[in-house]
């Protein structure tokens, strides 16, 4: 035989070969994905599953990170998630929770910024530190240093016992997810925009503060623009909360 046909066979031979492989890959991760749905939607499916020792079914939560700067309406956009029954993890309620006394964060918070930022029951007064780092970079990031590991950790804590309950969404409400790098664990990032004037009005009503505190607040933030370009969806939160709702969801239509 000569040498270019046998060249020719064996190469025919190998893309058979090939082909074969890919066609058993693709049913195994077909079957898979039934599996997958099947225990999603029934969780006896996947406890049955898990007691005749094979092995544990894979959970595949969505996960949306959810952003927007101060007073866009992240907590509107979060209760509209919250009606549909998808669980929202709320980063600044754990912000709250790791600065408790007798926490890591808490000893190092006060051993760094001093007896100063406590209130009288010794609790940190938030709203101290909060004016301490407001203006001088160094001190913020030092503060990000202590709290953002601490943070993060309970956020996947949490996201965790949601993907063992079968949860097909999470949301992960963080304003500062684009700035923690916390946006690249989300399968999806979605920011909430505001129209600046109309979210001035907000900020100033909710907060109570006088323009130039609110200016500076909005100003302090990463600019919505650069935001933007992170973000794999917007909804634009300047018009009626029915406007917004509607947004949202068009959205986890698309979602599937
Ligand atoms: P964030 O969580 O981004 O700081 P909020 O959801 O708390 O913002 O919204 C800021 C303020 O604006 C709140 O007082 C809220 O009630 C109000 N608000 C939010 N969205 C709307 C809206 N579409 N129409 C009117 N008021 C709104």
């Amino acid at each position: 035989m000569s040498r270019k046909k046998t060249k020719q066979r064996r190469s025919s031979s190998s893309r058979r070969k090939r082909s074969a492989r890919f066609g058993e890959r693709e049913f195994v991760q077909s079957v898979w994905r039934t599996m997958e749905d099947q225990a999603r939607q029934n969780p006896a499916l996947r406890r049955l599953h898990e007691q005749l020792g094979a092995e544990p079914v894979r959970q595949s939560m969505m996960l949306i990170g959810l952003t927007g700067g101060i007073a866009s309406g992240k907590s509107l956009v979060a209760s509209f998630f919250r009606k549909r029954q998808i669980p929202v993890i709320d980063a600044d309620r754990i912000a709250r929770e790791v600065v408790k006394p007798g926490r890591p964060a808490y000893r190092e918070i006060v051993a760094v910024f001093g007896p100063v930022i406590l209130k009288r029951d010794k609790a940190i007064n938030r709203m101290r530190l909060g004016e301490v780092v407001f203006s001088n970079e160094p001190k913020r990031r030092l503060l990000e240093t202590i709290t953002h590991p601490e943070i993060l950790k309970r956020i996947n804590i949490e996201i965790r016992n949601l993907q063992k309950r079968g949860h097909k969404w999470a949301v992960v409400d963080a304003a500062l997810l684009f700035e923690s790098g916390l946006y690249k664990k989300m399968d999806k990032n979605l920011l909430v925009v505001c129209n600046p004037m109309v979210q001035l009005q907000r900020l100033m009503k909710r907060d109570k503060l006088p323009e130039p505190a609110a200016w500076a607040r909005i100003l302090s933030q990463l600019p919505t623009t650069e935001k933007q370009k992170l973000a794999d969806c917007v909804v634009d939160n300047s018009g009626t909360p029915a406007t917004t709702r509607k947004q949202v969801e068009t959205l986890l239509k698309t979602l599937g």
